[in-house]
Formats: structure tokens, sequence, C-alpha cells
């Protein structure tokens, strides 16, 4: 790890505050010029367009404003510190509580994202960040108060964490870190005083996105460019989670057998150290009693799609494998349960086998 600040500025360094929180990149900096540095690289990548020309959900094109310009989200005369954290630091949730698809099984299983068996970043990020700025406030000797975010404000977060130094964007849209790949999330605190800058970062090399392609090669619904043009809607990670409801059988195909989240892309930067994807017991997913299943991932990020999103896509990834015995356990299904979404989906599966 490399250190970089006016010393004198802390009484103890924020590089030994880092390493107890295993944040692989941190940076202070003032909020205004940071966000005008995002603004601008905003309008070169036309971002605003792609939005407009995407299918993003409502929230996105909603807040498109605010994304664009970050500065009229916070006043000018504050800081933010972005950090770097690693999926791979992130505890397990409870495994003792989730059936894992057996090897040995015929039936095939439903692919999950490997950072979906650990806690839910969104929740865990702030408050061990939290606990970061509570020491680094200490260390300052300064009096401000801080509000912690993962993922949760209308802020291009990629982008100013790029434009401070936390990391540089992929082509796969992540934020690559040194000596982590694109295997970190972002998580802020927002100052209300402008406080000392300080950079923590890993003494390796900077990853410049290589262009190598391996992203765009290895995604297998072609979602990814090198204009960095997303096709969101054929994207298995927003299909499992963001697109809610009934889908459609061309949907239900590009989820290639994921019930929730995909890091191919992610996994494929050569550096990247994520946790491995699993495969989940389908018929323990659709046929156990609800409760055990929102109780098995109630500490997941999964919990966002909630437990009748997660069961469609099951019946998604069955017919997928497209075989008899998957075809009667959706025949199955469309028998015991009351959801409208499922039975649609299980007619609608039913109705194409045939
Ligand atoms: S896989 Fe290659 S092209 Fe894609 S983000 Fe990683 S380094 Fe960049
Ligand atoms: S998350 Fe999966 S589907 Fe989406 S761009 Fe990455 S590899 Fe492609």
């Amino acid at each position: 790890m490399t250190y970089n600040a006016n010393k004198t500025q802390f009484k103890r360094n924020p590089e030994t505050i880092c390493g107890s929180y295993g944040i692989s990149s941190v940076v202070s900096a003032v909020f205004h010029d940071i966000s005008v540095k995002a603004s601008e690289v905003l309008e070169n990548t036309k971002f605003s367009s792609f939005i407009k020309n995407s299918e993003y959900p409502d929230y996105m094109n909603e807040s498109l404003t605010e994304r664009l310009n970050p500065s009229t989200k916070f006043p000018a005369s504050c800081s933010i510190v972005i950090a770097a954290v690693p999926f791979r630091i992130l505890p397990e949730i409870n495994m003792a509580k989730i059936r894992l698809r057996d090897e040995k099984a015929t039936l095939p299983g439903g692919k999950i994202a490997g950072y979906a068996l650990k806690l839910d970043y969104h929740r865990y990020a702030k408050s061990i960040f939290k606990e970061f700025m509570t020491e680094i406030k200490e260390a300052s000797g300064m009096n401000f108060s801080f509000e912690c975010f993962s993922d949760t404000k209308a802020i291009s977060e990629k982008v100013m964490a790029q434009v401070a130094g936390t990391g540089i964007r992929g082509l796969n849209s992540c934020l690559r870190v040194p000596g982590e790949g694109s295997g970190c999330f972002i998580v802020s605190a927002i100052c209300d005083r402008i406080i000392p800058e300080f950079k923590v970062e890993s003494s390796l090399e900077v990853p410049d996105c290589g262009r190598c392609g391996a992203c765009l090669k290895k995604c297998p619904n072609n979602v990814l460019s090198e204009s960095h043009k997303f096709k969101y809607s054929k994207c298995i990670s927003a299909l499992t989670m963001e697109f809610r409801g009934y889908i459609e059988l061309e949907q239900r195909n590009l989820m290639r057998g994921s019930i929730f989240g995909c890091d191919i892309c992610t996994a494929a930067c050569l550096d990247s150290k994520l946790p491995a994807s699993k495969e989940i017991d389908l018929e323990w997913l659709l046929f156990s009693p609800s409760k055990e299943i929102e109780n098995a991932f109630r500490e997941s990020p999964a919990s966002y799609a909630g437990i009748t999103i997660l069961r469609r896509n099951a019946l998604a990834a069955l017919e997928y494998a497209g075989t008899e015995q998957t075809f009667e356990l959706v025949r199955k299904l469309k028998n015991s349960t009351g959801s409208e979404i499922l039975i649609r989906t299980a007619e609608d599966i039913l109705k194409t086998s045939d």
C-alpha cells in the first residue's frame, strides 16, 4: 500500500486504518472538484444518450439529471471519501440454510453469483465504512458529520471513483482496482466539511483497463461494447433482479439458467479475485416453505429480488434445461402455487414446450 497526504494533518496514518478494514483503495477529495470532473466525463462519454436509448429502469431515467450533475446533490464546501472494498472480504451468509445442487443430481441447478452468497454489501459496506470514517475523523482531529452509502444514491459512483483516483472503469463497466481487478464494490462518505485530502492505494501498477476484450468475448449475451454502451435489457444480472413480474420467453432464455446475478464479465479480468458462483438446488427453492427460503436469503443481496422473482427465475432455469424431468417440475409448481406470476410463467413454459 502507498499513502499520499500531508501527514501532519492526521494523528494516525489513514493507511493503517485502511489495512484493518480490508479496504483496497481510498481517496478523500473536495466534492466540488470531483463532481465537476465527473460531469465532464459523463458528458464526453455521452452517458445520458446511453441511458435514454437503453431500457434502463425508471428510477435511473428519473434521476438522470442528478446522475449527470453530481454537484447538484451536495453543497460545494464538503468532502467525499470514496473507497473500493473487495467482495472477497465479505463474510458468508449462513450457508447451512442454503441447499446447493448435489453434484451427482440429474436435475440442473440455478446459477447464483458468488457475491450473493456473502452478506449484502449495501448494508455491510455502510456499517464498516462508518467505523472506518469514525477512525479517520478521530485521526484528523476535526469535528465533522458524514453520511455513508453504497449503490443507494443517484450518483454515478463508478465515474466519481475513477475521477477521484480510486480505480479505473473497465470495459465491463466496473471499477478496476490495483491487485483486485473488477472484484470490488464502491462505498462512499459525504462529509459536511472539507477534510484533509489523502489517498491510500495498492503499490501494484495502476490497472488501466488493458482493453484485452476478455469481458466482451465472455459475456454470453453480447451486452458490452468498446464504446461502453451497455445493452441493459440483455444483461443476466439486470434480468434476474431488476425485471420484475412476468417476463417473455426471449428474456427467460437470456437468463441462461441463472437465478440471481452474473459475474462472468467481472471475473474475466485476469486479476479479479471474486467469490465463485454456485448452483442452487431448484427443487428446494421452488417447493420449500416460503419462510424457509426467505430466511435462507435474508442477509444476501438476493433478498432484493424477493422470493417470487427467485422462483420465476428458477422456472426459467428449468425451461432453459428443457428436459422431461424439468418440465415435470414446472407442471408440479403450476399446480401448487398461488402466485399469478408463477402460474403465468409456468403455463407459458408448458405451452411452448408442447
Ligand atoms: S476483461 Fe480486459 S477489457 Fe474487460 S475490463 Fe477487464 S481488463 Fe478491461
Ligand atoms: S453481468 Fe453477465 S450478462 Fe451482464 S454484461 Fe456482464 S457477463 Fe454480460
